[in-house]
């Protein structure tokens, strides 16, 4: 069900992770390297690289992916104080691993532009 990336290592449990929510489709944990008191991602079960390589019939879980991250956001305490959802992709887009995900940065304000 997962590629062969650090996120593949993490879904099949060969890698350790803190993992705040999951279910049949996707998984949720925190990352590595918080760049916000929370940073979360969530990140499909099903290999797909980033969002340039999505097709028509991934939508049920693209939106499925997208109320998780409300889910998430609601249970980390979010939802008040608000948060920001970034999907990073390709090179431009500065995407490091190969696996679509989507960061939710949330627990102080952030600045916009990104840089
Ligand atoms: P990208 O730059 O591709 O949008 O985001 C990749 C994210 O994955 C980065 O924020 C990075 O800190 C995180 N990350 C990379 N390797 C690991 C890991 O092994 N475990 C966790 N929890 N996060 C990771």
């Amino acid at each position: 069900m997962s590629g062969d990336t650090i996120f593949g290592k993490i879904i099949r449990r060969e890698i350790p992770a803190t993992i705040v929510y999951e279910d049949d489709r996707c998984l949720a944990f925190r990352d590595i390297a918080p760049q916000a008191p929370t940073h979360i991602l969530v990140i499909p079960k099903q290999p797909l690289a980033n969002l340039s390589q999505a097709s028509p019939e991934d939508g049920t879980l693209l939106g499925h992916l997208l109320l998780v991250v409300k889910t998430v956001a609601d249970q980390e305490g979010l939802a008040t104080s608000g948060y920001r959802v970034v999907i990073n992709t390709g090179r431009d887009g500065g995407q490091t691993v190969d696996h679509l995900h989507l960061h939710i940065l949330g627990g102080r304000s952030l600045e916009w532009p990104p840089g």
